[in-house]
């Protein structure tokens, strides 16, 4: 199946050009050219189904034109190494716990997958060069792409994050890995990192020796697979008997996760709403309201992951419902929320429940107790491991978050990064000595 550019519905590339470009070259995002729906007989038999079975039936629907069945289903059950199990916080809401996976976060299902289909393209195509890909990290990223790429044969990642701004959490994720993996620590800010990448993008002379690529979020290796868990949660609310008027509730940033949940319902999977919950954020909130989409600059907060002002997956959101914001608030709203309320939210859930929430699974377990309505069931993805923002939720909730052993396995790693300035001359002759 071929993917087309949200700025230009005749453009048309192969899933192995979109993975391997990411953003197409007029800037719009890749959206695949038809969205199967699903026959009604694998909704009526998937409670009976494992999450390995179902993710490999939807993931033919997306990639089986492009690879062979048993390889596809070789890369999901790989990707999918981990659970994403329901767990009912409140009477009919449920937390569906995405950081099972080793970086303890949603993105490692995302990242995982990409890894494994880059691999499987390199390994058919005929450049049998190795592939390097560039990406720079604020934090989180980092650990997904580094750890979804760890140990997987003929791709090198170059992780670049600025030296001094990551959490130390953060920084032994994707600093303690070795193998194919380096850690680049550059002397400046998030925005020299990205500088950097851009630029060796832009060398002509560095593309030609050397294949580059970026994993980037809006990727679609990193983005449909995600629509995997919506189904599973599906699946895990039919065996409790609570799959009518099922509402999902996401945290969202860059709107991939949420529209990854779009895809699957535009595939049948019988979701009655959507809630994008937001932190202070709040530009797709705001469109909700009034039909126009103003970016601004983000606002740091609580939930950072979240800090986005022009949301990229806002472009695919608009593509998939044809520009109608009518069709759009029928199905989304929108919250938003202040540091103090998410703060409040997560000691409140605490000392009612006992549950612990990190900064943005609170942000959408808030909006579901304000939101749903009598005889709704309610799902938010809890993207994120509280353990992860350990300090902002301790503080919140007066008591102790255990670190989960893989978390601290990476703690007591070794750190093996390489220095490098802010001067793309400088990682210009680190890439250059590269093969
Ligand atoms: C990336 C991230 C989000 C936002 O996801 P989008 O797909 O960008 O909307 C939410 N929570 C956590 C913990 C994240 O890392």
């Amino acid at each position: 199946m071929n993917y087309y550019s949200t700025n230009n519905s005749s453009s048309d590339v192969t899933l192995a050009e979109a993975v391997i470009k990411g953003l197409a070259p007029d800037r719009g995002l890749y959206m695949p050219e038809r969205i199967e729906r699903l026959p009604r007989e694998f909704f009526d038999g998937i409670a009976d189904m494992s999450f390995h079975e179902i993710a490999c039936r939807v993931a033919r629907a997306f990639f089986g034109d492009d690879i062979p069945g048993d390889e596809l289903d070789a890369i999901v059950c790989d990707t999918l190494s981990f659970p994403t199990p329901l767990v009912e916080v409140d009477p009919g809401i449920y937390s569906l716990e995405l950081f099972h996976g080793p970086t303890l976060a949603f993105k490692d299902v995302g990242a995982r997958f990409m890894a494994r289909l880059l691999q499987y393209f390199i390994r058919k195509g005929d450049d049998h060069r190795k592939v390097h890909v560039l990406v720079a990290t604020s934090g989180d990223t980092g650990s997904a792409v580094a750890n979804g790429f760890l140990g997987v044969d003929g791709i090198n990642v170059h992780v670049l994050y600025p030296k001094g701004k990551v959490s130390p959490i953060q920084e032994c994720q994707f600093t303690t890995l070795g193998r194919n993996i380096t850690a680049i620590e550059v002397d400046g800010v998030f925005d020299d990192c990205q500088r950097l990448v851009k630029s060796a993008f832009l060398d002509e002379e560095l593309n030609e020796r050397l294949l580059l690529t970026s994993a980037n979020s809006i990727n679609v290796a990193r983005f449909l697979p995600q629509a995997f868990y919506y189904f599973n949660a599906y699946a895990q609310l039919k065996r409790l008997g609570k799959a009518d008027n099922v509402v999902m509730c996401v945290p969202s940033g860059n709107f991939g996760n949420i529209t990854a949940g779009l895809i699957a319902h535009r595939m049948g999977l019988p979701i009655k709403r959507f809630i994008a919950a937001n932190n202070a954020n709040d530009v797709f909130f705001n469109y909700l309201q009034s039909g126009v989409y103003t970016p601004k600059a983000s606002v740091a907060t609580i939930a950072n992951a979240m800090d986005v002002g022009d949301p990229s997956n806002f472009a695919r959101i608009l593509d998939l419902y044809g520009h109608d914001h009518s069709v759009i608030t029928s199905l989304i709203s929108g919250t938003t929320y202040s540091d103090g309320l998410i703060a409040e939210t997560m000691k409140d859930c605490y000392e009612r429940t006992g549950y612990i929430l990190d900064p943005h699974g609170a942000v959408a377990y808030r909006a579901l107790r304000q939101l749903l309505l009598p005889g709704e069931t309610g799902v938010f993805l809890e993207t994120a491991h509280p353990a992860k923002f350990k300090e902002t939720v301790e503080a919140r909730i007066g008591a102790e978050v255990t670190i989960p052993e893989r978390l601290a396995a990476f703690m007591k790693g070794k750190k093996q990064s390489v220095e490098m300035s802010k001067d793309f001359a400088d990682f210009r002759a680190y890439l250059a000595s590269l093969e």
